[in-house]
């Protein structure tokens, strides 16, 4: 769509920007809607962060997602964060307000549940979940996890120490657990999600054998390239419910949009397809 000179603008700072599929989202929906408004990719070296966060103000910018290796340190440069922000440690979503303030919130853990709740409906809220990974997703997945109501989430991490550390962050319902016992803490869980990169295109494989997870278990892969990963092939084979990582990026973004372009987007199928093409 034709811009004019009152156009909405937004972006995404990383370093480097171009694997971003934000511009393409962004840009679909903008399109779908018929907003006058654009959404730019933003190559923003790490000692050039603070200069580009404070800079969208003076130029009359709407605001930023912020990607790796940006989080943190957004976190602690925005003049206000939501709750959920701290408590992840880290910032995805920047919004300029009226005084040309920072104001940043983290969404992911918004996309990971809503990806769920759409995909996997009902999905075993009850039980224990098993998560591989202790990295910076999987911060927001236990905190969208434990914001659920899962009584137990079980973290196994190849470091075992950065599992402990999140166990002691977040609480007595956290629990780390080795990563050769990983096979075994699937035992009463109603859902697996992987947080490492395992499994990812160009990354050694995930070897995760499914044996004990019920039935009527769910596997989440945050992995969404390839979109099929050999986790969630070796899953559906089990006739067990999957749940890709494309859906919690997808849903991440839509606070963002709404707060910079004024409309709540939604994530339809064509939506899904367009940003899976190529994956
Ligand atoms: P991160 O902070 O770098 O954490 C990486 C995690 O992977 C750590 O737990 C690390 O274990 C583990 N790991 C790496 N190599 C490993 C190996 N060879 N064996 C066992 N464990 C290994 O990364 P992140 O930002 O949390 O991202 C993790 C994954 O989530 C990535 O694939 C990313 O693309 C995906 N992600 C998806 C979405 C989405 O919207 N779908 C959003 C965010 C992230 P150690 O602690 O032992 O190093």
């Amino acid at each position: 769509m034709t811009i004019t000179g009152k156009a909405a603008v937004a972006g995404v700072m990383g370093w480097p920007v171009s694997h971003s599929r934000s511009p393409r989202l962004h840009g679909f929906w903008l399109e779908a809607y018929g907003i006058d408004g654009a959404y730019v990719p933003m190559a923003v070296a790490p000692e050039n962060l603070e200069a580009a966060l404070r800079g969208m103000a003076a130029l009359g910018m709407k605001g930023c997602n912020v990607t790796l290796p940006h989080k943190e340190t957004t976190l602690g440069l925005a003049d206000a964060a939501d709750e959920t922000a701290r408590r992840i440690g880290a910032a995805n979503t920047v919004v300029v307000r009226e005084d040309g303030s920072l104001a940043v919130s983290n969404t992911d853990a918004f996309g990971f549940i809503e990806n769920l709740e759409a995909r996997a409906p009902g999905w075993p809220s009850g039980r224990p979940v098993l998560l591989l990974g202790a990295g910076g997703a999987s911060r927001a997945v236990i905190v969208a996890l434990l914001d659920a109501g899962v009584p137990q989430v079980r973290i196994a991490n190849r470091t075992l120490e950065r599992a402990q550390a999140l166990a002691d962050a977040f609480g007595s319902a956290v629990q780390p657990v080795a990563w050769e016992e990983r096979a075994a803490a699937l035992d009463g869980a109603g859902l697996l999600v992987n947080g490492t990169q395992l499994g990812m295109a160009g990354q050694p494989p995930l070897e995760m054998p499914l044996d004990a997870l019920a039935g009527d278990g769910v596997v989440y892969d945050l992995v969404y390239v390839p979109l099929q990963t050999e986790l969630l092939k070796a899953a559906a084979a089990r006739r067990l419910r999957c749940v890709d990582g494309l859906g919690m990026l997808l849903h991440q973004a839509r606070p963002g949009f709404a707060a910079w372009f004024g409309r709540e987007p939604e994530v339809t199928g064509a939506l899904y397809a367009y940003l899976a093409e190529g994956l």
